[in-house]
């Protein structure tokens, strides 16, 4: 009876999985492992990675080995295997005593197809000896980049998983993750010792996302105006702060959403609790830090809202591709301010981490910024951030709608700087902005601001163009932010150009909320 079943690769993939044909690069991906050679896939989330080992685990004889970071992953996705009638397993720290005596019996006995495992219990004493005596089909090692130091997600036990040809010689490696940064990728494949894998990477574009940045006015009014347009749909929304989130979650439950913070310092038991509503398919809110994030595949989230800057481009990518995994349209915004910039890098200027790993995170903040100040195509930014070019502008991001306005801001700049420059350099943005506007108050009247030559050389245009000049010249570099009160100072070196009419400053409009809502409507 046994010859009767098809145990091909395409045979398993229609018979167990019920899928009639392999995706994107699953094919290939699949014939390098079926052919004993190493490879690494890169693609973004929901690209369906798991196909890619979870098929040769089945087809090859003996077990496929799954090394993955994340528990409660695992324990999904093993589920799902035991499901489909597949013999899948796992071993990690948070399990029931049984259910492990299970799955060692099993293992074993060669009975088991795919056993998934938590890099701590692979390394823990005995471990790799007794999986040395078996057969191995494939050792996949999942969430890839988290051997990578420079990453953020850097996970130290990966590292030892460098040793595995030696443990398991001749076992093909597959290697998989959804960060596509050219130096994640060199990253993994050295620390990993797979010099000569095959390297396949998925386009990581996903046209179904709406991708658009703001300038933050009025944090709460605007976030309320994105989700009143997702009544009825899941969203995530995210913070800088385990605070932050609390505080907004809660600001949004007084306005009669349903929403729920979520952040590392819940305990298990609370976190468990979010996770399954936001599962169970409601139409719920998540206020969160990055804490909630790897794993996280419900498929219907319609809108991913970030209401302070990421890090990086890896992290905001990551972040916005949990919308929309369904491929229907998802709306994702980004909400920043010169505030964001200056915390940001101030945070990395006090950080303790070694002088080379600070310039590699300074370059992803940088790269950052300029994505949420660039006047051209989000999307062909945000990929140009992975290497990836695109053949033309996405159609679909707030710039590609709206075109934007950009105008010769050396004027603007020139009085903004000279305001700084007249105060002493100690003001924040609210007050410099307000000496422009020529408003006057008790602490303009204490400092005798109202009788500078700066005072009211701005009235001609609005509060929030004054702040979106400043912004830009923050995201320039040629105002920095310091102290408890963000205080505005000049950066010489960048600022004194400008303010000599030596420099042409080319600043972009900032888009009014009402004339995004009008290019809301998509296409
Ligand atoms: P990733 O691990 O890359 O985030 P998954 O492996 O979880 O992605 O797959 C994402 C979704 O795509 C899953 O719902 C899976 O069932 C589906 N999928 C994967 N491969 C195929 C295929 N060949 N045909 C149809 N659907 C697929
Ligand atoms: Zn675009």
């Amino acid at each position: 009876m046994a010859q009767d079943i098809d145990t091909s690769p395409r045979g398993i993939l229609s018979r167990i999985f019920g899928f009639p044909d392999f995706r994107g690069l699953q094919q290939q991906a699949v014939d390098q492992v079926m052919a004993g050679q190493d490879c690494l896939v890169l693609m973004p989330t929901g690209g369906g990675k798991s196909v890619c080992y979870q098929v040769p685990a089945l087809s090859r004889p003996g077990t496929g080995l799954v090394i993955s970071p994340l528990i409660a992953l695992m324990d999904d996705q093993v589920a799902a295997l035991r499901q489909l009638g597949v013999n899948a397993g796992a071993l990690h720290s948070e399990q029931e005593a049984d259910d492990a005596m299970r799955v060692r019996s099993d293992l074993a006995a060669g009975r088991l197809d795919i056993l998934y495992v938590s890099p701590e219990r692979l390394l823990s004493p005995g471990m790799l000896e007794r999986l040395s005596r078996l057969t191995l089909s494939v050792i996949a090692i999942d969430e890839a980049h988290c051997i990578s130091a420079w990453g953020h997600e850097f996970r130290p036990e990966y590292r030892a998983l460098a040793s595995l040809p030696q443990h398991f010689p001749g076992v093909p490696r597959i290697a998989l993750t959804a960060t596509a940064d050219p130096r994640t990728q060199s990253d993994i494949l050295e620390a990993l010792a797979m010099p000569d894998a095959t390297v396949l990477k998925a386009s990581f574009h996903r046209p179904n996302l709406d991708v658009a940045v703001s300038p933050k006015t009025s944090e709460m009014r605007q976030l309320v105006s994105i989700l009143d347009r997702h009544k009825g749909e899941a969203g995530i929304v995210y913070c800088g702060s385990r605070n932050k989130t609390e505080r907004i979650a809660k600001s949004l439950c007084d306005r009669g959403y349903v929403a729920l913070a979520f952040h590392a310092g819940l305990s298990p038991v609370e976190k468990r609790a979010v996770l399954m509503r936001f599962r169970s398919g409601e139409a719920v809110v998540i206020v969160a830090t990055i804490a909630f994030g790897m794993g996280i595949d419900r498929p219907d989230v319609r809108t991913v809202i970030h209401l302070d800057m990421p890090a990086s481009p890896e992290g905001y990518y990551q972040q916005i591709g949990r919308a929309g995994r369904d491929g229907e349209t998802a709306e994702t915004v980004l909400l920043y301010g010169g505030d964001d910039i200056a915390r940001a890098r101030y945070w990395l200027e006090q950080s303790n981490a070694p002088e080379a790993q600070r310039r590699i995170m300074s370059g992803r903040l940088e790269a950052m910024i300029a994505l949420a100040e660039t006047t051209g195509c989000r999307t062909e930014a945000l990929l140009a951030c992975f290497g990836e070019r695109l053949d033309q502008p996405c159609g679909h991001c707030d710039n590609c709608r709206n075109p934007a306005v950009t105008f010769d801001g050396t004027v603007a700049a020139q009085k903004v700087l000279s305001a700084i420059y007249r105060t002493g350099q100690r003001f924040g943005a609210v007050h410099v902005a307000s000496v422009l506007r020529g408003k006057t108050s008790d602490m303009a009247g204490r400092h005798g601001h109202d009788r500078l030559s700066v005072f009211g050389i701005g009235k001609d245009r609005p509060e929030v163009f004054w702040r979106g000049v400043i912004r830009q010249l923050i995201a320039r570099g040629a105002i920095r932010v310091s102290g408890e009160y963000n205080a505005l100072s000049l950066d010489q070196a960048r600022a004194r150009p400008i303010l000599r009419g030596e420099e042409v400053v080319s600043l972009r409009e900032d888009a009014t909320d009402d004339l995004r809502a009008a290019g809301g409507e998509r296409r």
